[in-house]
């Protein structure tokens, strides 16, 4: 590898800094654009009221192995870094699911046939999809020939997973993971969830959450990382226009127009789709369908705390409750998370506010107001990763020019996995 080219990445989120990190272990003094004052893109810490927030709460599985590599990798220690649990999914007085200590996969057969708030009939037919998706070894095409994809809701209904099933296992689970409804989700995406945290290690399903803010987590110690190897991380330094020369990429910042031999774009994809334009046929990235995820916080006095450090409301406003006491030592602080699109987009932030604070007081005897709440409302959050849809690779059809980030082709949804693996296949690519 030559590493003397002039290497640059656009954008400091996850993608972009973990092809930044993969890029300087190799030797190579890369420079990498961020136009926000601090690293993390959709992942970024926010700081509100004296208080480390996130732009929004955000959930690892044990089966992040590149993340959680990365991480380890710019000095992390994932044990210490994270509150690890056992895989759990309960709402609310409604439904508890949890794996017991049990080597995969009979850990999930067993938490199926053990699960609360479900039938004896509707624990056996989950229990049964979910074997019958093991011998398939979590392939659509496999289940059933020709089937490339279909929805969420038409594989349910397909495979009799209905009526409580649906309501209490498969759409929270399918909108947590994919952010995406399930009459549009991609099924196969789903299973590739599936298969990579249930199927496994007993760890892969383990549920990791960060007791630190995700500029701290991974982004920032990375950009020490790439400066103690040579390279160099711009802050509040967009590039403004990328224009193809003979021999490379003309970058134009606020602070001046730069050479390089090659271009990693680790953007989001509607600035992507901008910024490239004129180099690159963009039509597949600016079609890319988005959906939204909304974060209320609520301070509450000290004592308040949930009974679990994440629990899932059952047809409510909130769909999952996190308690950043029990999480990160920020007590009485609770994460309300609301994702993909639906009504609750209809009222404004001050009312969504209230209406999850009522829920706070009607379920656990939370004061009627907490001291303070913020709304922070993410309308892009996401693509929607709906069934059939067709993602732009990694490798462009212009040379030395490449696309990282979480809405790239990959198995994942979007997510910090996704985002990084995007961006440890950009730098893998450059020789
Ligand atoms: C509220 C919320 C909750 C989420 N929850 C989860 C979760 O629980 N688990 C999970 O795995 N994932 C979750 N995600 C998804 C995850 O955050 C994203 O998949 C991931 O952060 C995307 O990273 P990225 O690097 O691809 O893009 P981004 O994070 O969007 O990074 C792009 C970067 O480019 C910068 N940039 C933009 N324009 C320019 C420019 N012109 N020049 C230079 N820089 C520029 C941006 O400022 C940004 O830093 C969540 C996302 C949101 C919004």
């Amino acid at each position: 590898m030559n590493l003397n080219q002039k290497i640059a990445i656009i954008g400091g989120g996850y993608a972009g800094m973990a092809a930044a990190v993969t890029l300087a272990q190799r030797g190579v003094a890369v420079t990498v654009f961020e136009s926000a004052k601090q690293l993390g893109g959709r992942a970024r810490g926010v700081s509100y009221q004296d208080t480390q927030l996130d732009n929004g709460q955000h959930l690892l599985l044990g089966c992040y192995r590149e993340t959680l590599r990365l991480i380890e990798l710019v000095g992390g220690n994932i044990e210490q870094d994270f509150v690890r649990f056992p895989l759990q999914l309960e709402l609310h007085e409604q439904f508890s699911l949890k794996a017991p200590n049990l080597p995969a996969p009979l850990h999930l057969l067993v938490a199926f046939v053990q699960a609360q708030g479900l039938t004896w009939a509707d624990r056996l037919k989950a229990a049964g999809f979910m074997v019958r998706l093991q011998l398939a070894k979590f392939r659509l095409d496999q289940l059933q020939r020709g089937m490339t994809d279909c929805t969420v809701e038409e594989l349910m209904t397909r495979y009799g997973q209905t009526g409580d099933l649906t309501l209490k296992l498969w759409e929270p689970l399918c909108i947590a993971a994919l952010n995406t409804p399930i009459a549009q989700a991609s099924a196969q995406v789903l299973l590739n969830v599936l298969r990579d945290s249930l199927n496994q290690t007993r760890a892969d399903s383990d549920m990791l959450l960060p007791r630190m803010n995700f500029t701290a987590l991974f982004p920032q110690r990375a950009a020490q990382y790439v400066e103690a190897q040579g390279g160099k991380v711009h802050l509040v330094c967009g590039v403004e226009t990328l224009r193809q020369v003979e021999h490379g990429f003309e970058l134009t910042t606020p602070q001046g127009t730069e050479l390089f031999d090659k271009v990693i774009c680790a953007t989001s994809p509607s600035v992507a789709a901008r910024l490239l334009r004129d180099t690159l046929d963009v039509s597949l990235i600016a079609a890319l369908p988005q959906q939204p995820i909304y974060t209320v916080y609520l301070q509450y006095p000290a004592e308040c705390r949930l009974p679990t450090p994440m629990l899932g409301l059952h047809q409510c406003t909130s769909q999952w409750l996190f308690d950043k006491g029990q999480i990160a030592g920020q007590h009485g602080l609770i994460a309300s998370v609301i994702s993909a699109e639906g009504l609750h987009q209809e009222l404004s932030q001050d009312q969504l506010a209230l209406a999850v604070a009522a829920e706070l007081q009607q379920k656990f005897a939370f004061p009627e107001a907490p001291v303070w709440y913020k709304v922070i409302a993410e309308k892009r959050a996401t693509f929607s990763c709906n069934a059939h849809l067709v993602r732009p690779d990694q490798c462009t059809s212009v040379s030395n020019l490449w696309l990282a980030g979480d809405y790239t082709a990959g198995d994942y949804p979007a997510t910090l996995e996704g985002a990084v693996m995007s961006g440890v296949k950009c730098a893998r690519e450059i020789s």
